[in-house]
Formats: structure tokens, sequence, C-alpha cells
């Protein structure tokens, strides 16, 4: 019989801890003495063992002068050419949101879902034993669902898991338990927050007055500007608190007390590639690179997310010394119109500048050749105002024709979507003779 040696247990105060460090050269040396363990692990993965010919990195110099890890690298290993330990030592197997073609991998060890699920939990609005904390991003093949859930866990909070791609969890359900368990804190994406506002409206509720107990939104997964963030946080009453992360990385930027993401420097070390200079710094503009350093089943060195990003040392007056981020994502580029280009960001602010009391929640946006065209669903007795003051709005930011139309509320997000309840049913063959048995088997 084989002997199967038991898990190396990596004791969770082994891990740096906010506050572990007072200054960015403590933080640096926070890094290093993590960094040869890191660069240890990564000569046990077949990939990286072939990469380190002559002689394997140990420092921060060898980690510098190693190339970066492409996203098409991960595909190229699919499945396992990345990993590290002993396959038995993998609590979880996961696949990013990408789009077809070859998937790409990530796994993670008990002992690395330690750093995971603290890197998760490090909210400025703190995750507690009272929380009811309600997970609505996937949990099939991605790692953010997963995420949440075990820090809430870790904190002692119940979890009631909602998913977002899931028929069993339409957006009454999400409103009915969110009204009568009385849910304190959720995760989702920042779109999904405003499509539960809806949903509050259409069964009846004022979402800033009919839940209660809600003390704050956790969001991340697209671009938020900071006209939505608001707005999103005026509708329900509560505090939105970001985060920035990925399948391949778990966490790597959370909000402050201050209102600024913070990248977890503690955690992983953060750089900027430039692709059109070559150039690769600690700040500025760029494609952001990261090697997480307490990963040990997959470790990545110097793996290029490719999110445009900015990264700044200036100091921030919540103290942490970490460096600060503002993600740009891959919409940065936007779209020409005339002789100016249109950006998500921009559009996105204009219309989530409107006041209030226009009740705007959902817009779509067309850059053609020579006019932006937009439609934004709008109740009829703001519908004059509103489309006014968004013209006026984008012309005064781009100087080009815009047609905005208002059109009525349940156009762009459909009524039935906010209402509606499908019956999940389990497989089924006799049926009664007055039964529909075309329902057969169809629980898929
Ligand atoms: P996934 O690869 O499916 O795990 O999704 C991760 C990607 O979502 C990141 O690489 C970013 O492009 C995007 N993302 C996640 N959080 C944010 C955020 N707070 N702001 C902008 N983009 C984000
Ligand atoms: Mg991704
Ligand atoms: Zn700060």
């Amino acid at each position: 019989m084989t002997q199967i040696s038991p898990p190396r247990p990596r004791l969770d105060t082994s891990l740096p801890q906010l506050g572990d460090w007072g200054s960015e050269q403590e933080l640096a040396a926070l890094q290093d003495a993590q960094l040869s363990t890191t660069l240890r692990w990564a000569a046990s993965s077949p990939f990286y063992q072939a990469r380190f010919t002559g002689t394997a990195p140990v420092d921060r110099a060898g980690l510098l002068a190693q190339p970066l890890t492409t996203k098409q690298d991960l595909r190229d290993q699919y499945p396992f050419g990345l990993l590290a330990v002993e396959k038995h030592r993998l609590a979880t197997y996961h696949e990013s949101s990408g789009t077809a073609g070859r998937p790409t991998p990530s796994y993670y060890t008990a002992e690395d879902w330690v750093d995971l699920a603290e890197r998760y939990a490090r909210k400025w609005v703190d995750i507690r034993a009272e929380d009811l904390f309600l997970v609505r991003t996937p949990y099939a093949l991605m790692i953010t669902g997963h995420l949440a859930h075990a820090a809430a866990r870790r904190h002692g909070a119940t979890v009631v898991p909602g998913d977002n791609r899931s028929l069993a969890m339409p957006y009454s359900r999400v409103i009915r338990v969110m009204h009568d368990l009385g849910v304190s804190l959720t995760w989702s994406m920042p779109t999904e927050t405003l499509l539960w506002a809806a949903a509050a409206r259409a069964a009846g509720y004022r979402p800033d007055a009919d839940f209660p107990a809600l003390r704050a939104l956790f969001v991340g997964g697209e671009p938020l500007s900071e006209a939505r963030k608001a707005r999103i946080s005026e509708l329900w009453g509560v505090p939105l608190v970001e985060e920035y992360g990925s399948t391949e990385t778990g966490s790597l930027a959370g909000e402050c007390p201050h209102g600024r993401m913070h990248l977890w420097a503690d955690r992983a070390i953060f750089e900027v590639y430039d692709p059109r200079t070559g150039r690769i710094g600690a700040t500025g503009a760029g494609q952001l690179v990261v090697t997480p350093l307490f990963r040990e089943a997959m470790p990545l060195l110097r793996y290029n997310l490719e999110d445009d990003v900015e990264i700044s040392h200036a100091p921030c007056d919540c103290g942490w010394a970490l460096p600060t981020v503002r993600v740009l994502g891959r919409a940065a580029f936007g779209y020409p119109v005339g002789n100016t280009r249109v950006t998500q960001q921009r559009v996105e602010e204009l219309v989530y500048g409107l006041p209030l009391e226009y009740e705007v929640l959902f817009w779509r946006a067309r850059a053609e050749r020579d006019r932006l065209r937009v439609e934004i669903e709008v109740p009829d007795d703001y519908r004059t105002a509103a489309c006014a003051a968004l013209v006026a709005g984008i012309q005064a930011e781009y100087a080009v024709p815009a047609e905005v139309n208002g059109v009525p509320v349940g156009t762009l997000v459909p009524g039935h979507v906010l209402t509606g309840v499908h019956d999940v049913v389990k497989p089924r063959g006799l049926f009664g003779a007055d039964e529909d048995w075309d329902k057969a088997l169809l629980y898929y």
C-alpha cells in the first residue's frame, strides 16, 4: 500500500496580516521573506522546471529575470501542466469565465485556500458571525462563488448560496430571501444589484426602506464608475465595497475605508507591463502582472492578467502602505464616434449622473459612425426631462450628435425576468393518465 503523506499544514498565523508592516520597505522585506519559498514551489511545476534552464531563481532578482507567464501559457498547459504538488492534495479545480476555446485552468490546495479566503475577507465592512451572506456569483467552475462562500464561513457568517447562473434562483427568489431572511451582506457583480433594485420594486418593495438588515453590498467582476457606485449605494441606502480579482488569482485588491482599492501586496508581488514599450515597472499604467506568493498547487510567476490598470504608490489616508489600483479593464479603449472615442465608463457616468428621481436603472448605447445612440429605461413622467438631460451631458462631453431614446420600463430588462419563477423539478418517468408526460426528464 502506498503511504499518502498528510498535507503539510500552513498555519494561518504565518500569513501576513494588515498591520504587519509600517512602510513600503517593510512590505518589500515581507515579500522577499516569502519569495524564496514561492520560487521553490515553482521549481516543482513541470512548466517552470522546463523554463528554469540552468539554475532556478531563488530571489527577487531571479524572479525579475523571468519572462512573463501569459494566459496562452495557462491554456497550453491545460489541464495540469502547472501542477506543483501531488494531485491528491488539490482541494478545488476552476476555470475562468473566458469564452470558447481552450480553458484557463487554476487549482488550489486546502492551504492555498486559507490565503484565498483571507484575501477575500479583507473588507472594510467586516464579515461577522451574525451576518446572513448572500453569495450571488457563479459556483460552476469559476472561483468567485466559492471564494465568498469560504470567506463568509471562515468568519462564522451564515451563507445563503444564491449563484447567479442557476435556474433555481430567479430574481424573485433573490428578493424573497433578501427580504424575508434579513440578508445583511451580498456578493455579486455591480449590475446584479441594479437588477435586484428593479426586482424589489416589481415585488412592491422600496430597496432603501424595506431591507433594514442590509449592511453592505460587496461587488466586483466588472468595471464600476464612481457615478454608478454612488447611484447603487443611494438606491439601497448602504455602502458598496468593491474588489478586484480573477479566477486565476483570487482577490487582488480591495477597498479601504477611504474608498480606494489597494493591491494585496503582502500576498503577491505586482508589476505593470506596457505592451507598447515592453517596459515593466512597479507603478504607472499598463497590464497587471502578478506573482502570488502563497500558492503552492499552481505557482504563477509574473502572470500577465492582461487587465489595463494604473498602479500608484501615493500614500492614502487609510495608512495601509499598500499601492492603490484603478482597474480600467479591456473596455478602456471605447468605440469611435465621429472624431472621438466614446468609452463605456463615461457614458455610464453620464447616465448615473442623472437625478435619482428619474428612476433610470438600465441603459445601452451604440457607437455609430457619426452619432451616439443611447436608450434608457425611464418611467413616462420623466422621459422628456431625462432624455434632454442626457443629450446635453453627452454633447458637453463629446461634441458628437447624440440620439437618446427613453424606452418604457421593461424594454431592456423584461418584467418576467424580474418576477418569474420556474419550476425546478426532479427527473421522473411515470405519470398519471391525466398528467403531462412531456415533462419526463425535463429537469435539465
Ligand atoms: P474571471 O477571469 O472570469 O475570473 O474574471 C476576472 C476579470 O474580471 C478580471 O481579470 C477583470 O478583467 C474583471 N474584473 C474583476 N473585478 C473587477 C473590478 N473591480 N473592476 C474592473 N474589472 C474587474
Ligand atoms: Mg479572466
Ligand atoms: Zn486607502
